[in-house]
């Protein structure tokens, strides 16, 4: 038996209301729940599925929901640059301690500091080397070397916590190339500052640049959080400039850091590179940063087959 029309009309009114109903619950899970993840290189919006940034072609790991860590091997899911640049440190440590029980005892040197040859043959920022022999890679070199155990894990402690926040902020191909600048700023500066005869090693005028760039964060961005941050570094940097005043420490290198950090902060830009030619520009200045680390090394590893 047929409806009549008054209810069938009734009926279609519900069913109407329900499916209007089952819409917006649609509506508002596709905005509630996470569709979307930055890609960890060039900091665009990619979809959360991706595996492959589809503007920058970087890979991104399947095990990382918001995209925030870079992979840099499909072997060692979340393995940045950060991690990178702290294996990096300590390998170099590790090569002048092998170095050392070769000609000397590893235990003291550990504790109280390699000798200061040791530490001009593997790279470190000497100024005769550069004024006289143009071993202009010591720039670099030198910020991955450490004089002692206390001086390499302090750094390092450092660089893995600030830098891991560093790189996801800006991304790993502007946070490599923030590094190898300020690294170079702080070398700069040790250099002039007791030209010629500085002999810096130490990531600090690195590490000094990362605050530097979480500082001009918050001239760039007025929000209640990048005031904090920047509040934060600001003592961070206090603190790192009166522990430099110890007798031994190179604060030029730190002041030197701290400046170009805070030069790049205040210059680049912490949002997506959307065009071609930012990403480019970013991809190029990036490997040129690896490039010119590897470099560095390579040199140093012919100084001491020529040494020998
Ligand atoms: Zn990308």
């Amino acid at each position: 038996m047929p409806l009549p029309p008054r209810w069938r009309w009734k009926l279609q009114r519900i069913q109407n209301s329900i499916e209007a109903f089952k819409g917006d619950v649609r509506e508002f899970m596709k905005t509630a729940a996470v569709k979307q993840k930055i890609c960890p290189a060039c900091r665009a919006l990619v979809g959360s599925n991706e595996t492959r940034c589809p503007f920058c072609n970087e890979f991104i790991s399947p095990l990382d929901r918001i995209g925030v860590r870079r992979v840099t091997s499909g072997f060692l899911p979340d393995f940045t640059t950060t991690h990178a640049l702290v294996a990096i440190n300590f390998l170099l440590f590790g090569i002048c301690l092998v170095a050392m029980m070769q000609s000397g005892n590893p235990i003291e040197a550990l504790l109280g500091g390699f000798p200061g040859g040791l530490l001009v043959r593997m790279g470190a920022n000497y100024g005769p080397a550069i004024l006289f022999y143009h071993q202009y890679w010591r720039l670099l070199t030198g910020a991955f070397l450490h004089a002692n155990l206390m001086h390499l894990l302090f750094n390092m402690w450092v660089l893995a916590d600030v830098g891991q926040s560093v790189e996801e902020m800006y991304g790993s191909t502007r946070f490599i190339t923030l590094y190898v600048w300020t690294a170079l700023c702080g070398s700069l500066a040790s250099y002039f500052w007791r030209y010629p005869y500085n002999n810096m090693v130490g990531a600090s005028g690195a590490v000094f640049g990362l605050f530097g760039v979480m500082i001009a964060y918050g001239f760039n961005h007025k929000t209640a959080m990048a005031q904090q941050i920047k509040s934060m570094f600001i003592r961070w940097a206090i603190f790192g400039l009166i522990f430099g005043l110890m007798p031994g420490v190179d604060n030029s290198a730190h002041i030197g850091g701290l400046a170009g950090g805070f030069v790049f902060g205040l210059v680049v830009s912490d949002t997506p590179s959307l065009t071609t030619e930012a990403i480019s520009f970013w991809k190029v200045l990036s490997y040129a940063s690896w490039m010119a680390i590897a470099g560095g090394l390579v040199l140093v590893t012919l100084g001491w087959a020529v040494a020998r």
